[in-house]
């Protein structure tokens, strides 16, 4: 049986490995016990009871609170080519006859319903015509009065269970506390409770708190990171959600308001156009979240306090549903916690006051702890977290503060910004020296300057970080209307080598269980998210439903060219491989044969986590340099790599400039210049230093070739 289920995970859902306790909860169900399963918000409870509606030969029942929960529930079953229906009062009055005759026809293994659609007569009657072997009910917390939602309706499902003596009972809730669990167990009557409770450590959540100094800017600079991905800013009240969605639209950015006092239909528009990741931001108060089930969001931030560590908990758990990783930021601010104050103290209730203050105390203790941040969050849910150091929170990865000789880093973006024109703002430029293929950078022709993919050595975050201290050390000035960097006296003075930058490089730390975006080619991400969205869109249908971040990811770490090698990426089952297969591997296949990239062997599922590069770029630089020391030739590594001479020879000089001794291969058999210039331009070397090309290019007036002076300085520097 369990090999079954493990043959489903891959060949229907496309995925290597069970999270943990999937597998014990699967063949519990499978041998028809009852289960109470508690998982964090993105634990991978659906499958749970998924699987083993695959595997029983009769239907399986999900009780499901929110209609649009269940239409994505349905839809990315559907995706995956299993038959999943659901009856609620949102369907047409033929789509729901419709599925009542796939019921009865027994074409269906999953039926998904509202508490008070399979409340009613005609739908038990029906239901009890068939074989059920199987009566899931999802958010079960619901049924409880203790729990945070709870419903009436759901408590009378309870009665419904006596139908189907049959079937088999697993209930499943993200709600921690014991009091709700019991609860739940009572009212189902779920015989010989057996509790499954996952740990509520999300590790692929990085958690930052910041002393809340000037929110906005503080919002703006850490958006930065996140050009076109998914994010929710929440804030305390529907004001600021306003002004906060008004002001970053003045900037430019994607953004959509959500909170109580907006229109119905305003509001589901503005979380449809989210999901759809037509929108990159919402900003909203607390109500925003519950039923979304978007695996793709990339961060979220709290621009106020969120009211207690429960809901700072579910709502940082909104993101990075893929399990890759995901920030949190909360801005943490003495005002806020005074502002709170003043409002508890108008409670007259003396309990609730302590109550409220308790909460209060205890967000305080987690903002302002210097321990790992995972320390008190987890344990607040009574769960025994042992671990010292995650390396996912700020306390545990503090930068170190060193100040570096990064006078290169400095010269290679000042020259940028000068061969750009002094046009453009941060973004654009680090696009340029990391050799994307973005549209703005091949528009404007950008993709042939000289310094186009000369920074590879640093990953997109620690050029951006860079550019701030060089705005912030006065070398560069920046624009205030439109962000475009200018250069002053200063960074002349640095171009012209004239003086040393020195500042501080934030560390490219890799992360367990999380692929950071350094370890795959973010050109290609965008390119097979630009096809998701394209298809997404030809299918009604939101994108991650099409493919996760993840899947995409592994797609641009791996580049896969074949369908036998796309089928080992994670997320694509058969039924997927077989609709959007093709147009993914096309993707893949122009890009990798335009760049010169060979598919890489994705090894069995555990390799993926461990990052095989840590910088983009730099595997393959010493990949090369390593191969050209044992004793490859200049032409062979071409050939293999499908590169120009110029390129292998950047990648060789980038290997020695990483401090790897390089041999001296026969670098001057390849040069066109007669022996004399050869011994002029070494000579030139000798006086001018060879860490710029260009004084020694102008030496020459130009006439001799970038590529001869390449050669020649890897000579002159392998000596
Ligand atoms: P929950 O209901 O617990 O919030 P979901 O069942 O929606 O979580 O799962 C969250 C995400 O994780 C989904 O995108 C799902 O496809 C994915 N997922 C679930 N199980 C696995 C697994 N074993 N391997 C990889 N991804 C998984
Ligand atoms: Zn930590």
């Amino acid at each position: 049986m369990p090999n079954q289920a493990k043959t489903l995970l891959k060949s229907v859902f496309g995925y290597d490995e069970f999270r943990p306790l999937q597998a014990e909860v699967i063949e519990h169900i499978l041998q028809r016990n009852d289960a109470l399963v508690v998982m964090p918000t993105g634990g991978g409870k659906s499958l749970c009871y998924q699987i083993p509606a695959l595997i029983f030969e009769g239907l399986t029942i999900v009780v499901s609170p929110l209609i649009s929960l269940m239409k994505d529930q349905v839809e990315q079953l559907q995706q995956v080519g299993v038959s999943a229906i659901l009856l609620n009062s949102s369907l047409s009055p033929r789509a729901y006859s419709e599925n009542l005759q796939k019921i009865k026809n027994r074409e269906v293994r999953l039926l998904y319903v509202a508490p008070e659609t399979l409340l009613k007569q005609n739908i038990l009657t029906l239901l009890e015509s068939v074989p059920v072997d199987c009566l899931t009910i999802d958010e079960a917390h619901c049924i409880s009065e203790w729990g945070h939602d709870f419903r009436p309706e759901y408590r009378q499902i309870a009665r419904v269970r006596q139908r189907f003596p049959g079937a088999v009972c697993v209930a499943l809730t993200a709600t921690a506390t014991p009091r709700v669990q019991e609860d739940i167990c009572a009212s189902l009557h779920i015989e010989q409770p057996r509790k499954f409770i996952a740990s509520f450590n999300r590790e692929n959540l990085f958690l930052r708190v910041a002393a809340k100094v000037d929110p906005f800017s503080q919002t703006l600079e850490f958006l930065q990171q996140f050009p076109n991905q998914s994010g929710i800013i929440y804030c305390f009240s529907r004001k600021q959600v306003e002004m906060l969605a008004d002001s970053l639209a003045a900037r430019s950015f994607s953004v959509r308001p959500y909170h109580a006092g907006l229109a119905d239909e305003v509001r589901k528009q503005n979380q449809e156009l989210f999901i759809r990741d037509d929108v990159q931001i919402i900003v909203a108060t607390i109500a925003f979240g519950m039923g979304i089930n978007k695996s793709n969001v990339r961060f979220v931030i709290h621009y106020d306090l969120p009211k207690s560590i429960e809901s700072y908990y579910q709502e940082i758990g909104r993101a990075g549903r893929d399990g890759l990783r995901a920030e949190c930021l909360l801005l943490f601010g003495m005002g806020d916690t005074q502002k709170i104050r003043y409002f508890i103290d108008q409670k007259e209730d003396p309990q609730q006051r302590r109550t409220a203050y308790y909460h209060l105390d205890k967000l305080v203790d987690y903002a302002e702890t210097g321990q790992c941040r995972r320390i008190p969050l987890i344990r607040y849910f009574g769960e025994d977290y042992q671990a010292t150091e995650c390396e996912m929170c700020d306390n545990c990865t503090q930068e170190k503060q060193e100040q570096i000789d990064l006078t290169i880093a400095a010269q290679k973006f000042f020259s940028c910004i000068y061969r750009t024109g002094q046009l453009f703002g941060s973004g654009h430029i680090i696009d340029v020296l990391r050799g994307s293929e973005a549209q703005k950078v091949i528009q404007h022709g950008h993709h042939n300057l000289s310094t186009y993919g000369i920074g590879l050595e640093y990953s997109k975050k620690q050029w951006a970080h860079l550019a701030r201290q060089f705005v912030r050390q006065g070398y560069l000035s920046k624009d205030p209307q439109y962000g475009s960097l200018k250069l002053n006296e200063k960074s002349r003075l640095v171009l012209g080598g004239k003086e040393k930058f020195y500042g501080t490089l934030q560390e490219d730390v890799q992360h367990r269980r999380s692929a950071a975006p350094e370890t795959y080619d973010s050109a290609l991400f965008e390119l097979l998210r630009r096809e998701r969205k394209r298809l997404a869109d030809l299918a009604n249908t939101p994108p991650y439903v099409i493919f996760s971040d993840k899947t995409l990811s592994e797609m641009a770490a791996y580049f896969p060219q074949s369908e036998q090698s796309l089928t080992a990426i994670h997320g694509v089952g058969a039924a997927k491989l077989e609709k959007y297969g093709e147009s993914f591997l096309a993707i893949i296949r122009d890009y990798c044969s335009r760049k010169g990239i060979a598919e890489r062997p994705k090894s069995g599922p555990a390799a993926f986590p461990q990052p095989r590069r840590r910088v983009k770029g730099l595997s393959r630089t010493v990949q090369i340099g390593e191969a050209f020391n044992s004793g490859r030739s200049i032409p062979e590594l071409m050939q293999e790599h499908g590169i120009k001479l110029s390129t292998l020879l950047s990648h060789l000089y980038k290997f020695l400039q990483d401090g790897r001794p390089l041999r001296n291969g026969d670098f001057l058999s390849h040069s066109r210049l007669s022996p004399e210039q050869q011994r002029r331009v070494l000579q030139v070397f000798e006086q001018l230093g060879a860490e710029r090309l260009r004084p020694v290019f102008d030496a020459f007036d130009g006439k001799i070739a970038y590529d001869e002076l390449h050669l020649l300085r890897l000579h002159f520097l392998s000596r």
